[in-house]
This record gives structure tokens, sequence and C-alpha cells, in this order.
């Protein structure tokens, strides 16, 4: 049975609990270029992404917040390394949630001074662990970055913030490793009540950090763990979103659009199936029904699997058949596939 976590609040999103799995991204233009900051945010809105997070690397960042929020729809989170200060101006600036490790801030006092601020508006704290920032004595303690170096660390972030009373936080122990990764949050799950933010850190390029992040997220998911999802990839965020949404559709965990069927090809397909299906792929990104697609190359497979999809094709020489909920509809030319597919679809 799943292990219900405490709830955190993002500005209007809710984290944890018996809430649905959020999807976060992180812009990658310069926070204080406020034009193009907001440009990127509004596009990941538009894709999916629920909650956002900026740098914010020095006072110019932390003063744009104010103008960002002024033009966003969903919750920022403020990403922010070692100066107390930042976080003081982030929240001024209306900020909704802060990613910082006390651990790293220094004196107690300047935890105290985030948290006085913070308390009152009730913003949450992010503690994020991550293998390549962990203590030294910790890596000393245990030979390296290793799941238990980062739960320690963990531990000792959340002491500090407990110590103060504060308690309005999220977790993130990532590794660039999957295996330590699933290893982390595995641990962190069975000592902490804190709802757990998912991700494998660096995970790579479109095809490597998809990868990783499905494997390592999903793994974590599967094992009901897990409450916020990140996707990280060395790419435009809004491809983190469409793979984020991806896993959590695929696992039945939520529910955005069409699902899409597509045979890999073989010696048997006369059509350009990997087009078609990359055509129908992207133009079902704007399609909102709960539906199965499925594209199928030849007559082998394909009618079984189209039929036991809402609407589907099974290519033929030159042409496709088109099925509805199972029954075989019409014969369609092969350059008006993805079109007439799609007009069906409208009609569904
Ligand atoms: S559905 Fe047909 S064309 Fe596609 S992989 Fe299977 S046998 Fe080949």
């Amino acid at each position: 049975m799943k292990k219900i976590k405490k709830t955190v609040q993002v500005g209007n999103v809710l984290i944890g609990g018996t809430n649905p799995i959020i999807i976060q991204s992180m812009t990658t233009t310069k926070t204080q270029d406020v034009q193009s900051t907001v440009k990127q945010i509004l596009e990941l809105e538009k894709s999916g992404c629920e909650i956002v997070r900026v740098a914010v690397p020095d006072m110019d960042a932390a003063k744009a917040i104010k103008e960002i929020k002024k033009e966003i729809h969903i919750p920022l989170v403020a990403d922010i390394h070692f100066d107390y200060r930042l976080a003081i101006e982030s929240v001024d600036n209306g900020i909704d949630k802060i990613r910082i490790n006390p651990g790293n801030i220094g004196a107690k006092w300047k935890v105290k001074e985030i948290v006085d601020r913070i308390n009152d508006k009730n913003i949450p704290i992010r503690i994020g662990v991550n293998s390549g920032s962990i203590e030294d004595y910790l890596i000393d303690k245990y030979k390296g970055p290793t799941p238990k170096a980062m739960v320690e660390s963990a531990l000792n972030h959340i002491k500090i913030l407990e110590d103060l009373n504060y308690n309005q936080i999220v977790l993130s122990l990532k590794s660039s490793d999957v295996l330590k990764t699933i290893e982390a949050y595995k641990l962190i799950h069975s000592k902490s009540d804190y709802p757990l933010h998912l991700g494998v850190t660096e995970a790579g390029t479109l095809l490597g950090g998809t990868v990783k992040s499905a494997l390592g997220i999903g793994n974590l998911l599967l094992s009901d763990i897990g409450d916020t999802i990140r996707v990280s990839l060395s790419a435009d965020p809004v491809e983190e979103i469409r793979v984020a949404k991806m896993i959590l559709q695929d696992l039945d965990l939520r529910l955005f659009g069409p699902k899409l069927i597509a045979c890999p090809t073989c010696g048997r397909t006369n059509i350009n199936i990997i087009e078609i299906a990359n055509r129908v792929e992207k133009a079902l990104e704007s399609v909102k029904k709960p539906i199965t697609v499925a594209v199928m190359g030849c007559v082998v497979n394909g009618p079984g699997e189209a039929k036991e999809a809402d609407i589907g094709i099974a290519g033929g020489k030159g042409e496709a058949l088109l099925f509805k909920k199972g029954k075989p509809i019409r014969k369609i030319e092969e350059e008006n596939i993805v079109e007439e597919l799609l007009k069906e679809i409208e009609k569904l």
C-alpha cells in the first residue's frame, strides 16, 4: 500500500498526500532576461508543466522574479545555492517555493532569517541532495557519494529546518546513476514522511536522458514512491514535459491524451509507417481525448492491434485500412492517411 506523504502547497498546487503526481521543469534562460524566461515558461505551461524552477545565482535574478511572476500562471521555484540573501529577496518578490540546502547556507541565524520569512507565507523548501555536491565528511565516511551518504545528508538538512519548527519540506536525492538514484529514494522513503521530488540528475540528451529518467523515475513510481517528477534533459525543457507525461501516462498514473501504439515496421511494411507514426504522434499532442490510436504497418499484426485500439490503421500497398472501434471502416490512400485518421479522431 502506498505510504501517504505529508501535503505541501506550492502556490495553488498541492504536492504529496493523495494528490496527482505533479510535473515540473526548469528554465534554461538567464533568469534576469525576463522576456526570454517568461516566453519559455509560457511554452512550458502550454505543454503541461505544472511547476517551474528558475536559477537564482545572483541578485539580478532574484529581483527578476517579481516581473516574471506577473506574466506566468504556474508556481515558480527559485533554485538557490549558499547565499541566504538570494532566498530572502526571492521571497520578497513573490516566489512560491525555494530549492536550497540549509546545511550549505552557513551560520544558523541565516537559515533562521529565511525560515522566519517563509513561515508566515507558507512557502515550502525543497532540500535537493545531489550526488555531485555531498559534503566532504560524508564522502569520507561512506567512501564516495553513495545512496547512504545522500540520505544522511538529506536527514541533516531536514534536522536544521525541523529544529526551527519548519516542516513545509519536499525532498529530492538525485544521482546521475540510475541505480544509486533508486536506492537513495527507497532509503529516504522508508525514513521520512516528506513528499518526494523524483529525478535522475544530469540524465543526458533527449534519448539517453529519457531512457535513464524512465528507468529511474518509472521504477520508483512503480514502487509507489514519488509525489512530483522532473525529467532532466540536455534539450529544450518542453521535451522534459513530453517525456514526463509519457512516463505518467504509460504507468496509468495520469491521463493527458491519446495513447499511441505504433509498429516498429519490418520487411512486410509497404507504406512509410515511421513518418506516419511521427506525424500522428505530433498531431495527437493537441488532442485531449483518452483514446488509443494504432498505427500498424501490415495486415499480419496490424488489424489485431488496430482493432484493440479506439481507432487505427493497418498498412497495405500504397494504402491503409482504417479501423474504428474494432471495425474496418474504409481504405485510405497513403498520402491521406494522417489527415484522414485525424479527422476520424475528431469525430470520436
Ligand atoms: S505490424 Fe506488420 S509491418 Fe508492423 S512490424 Fe508487425 S508484421 Fe511488421
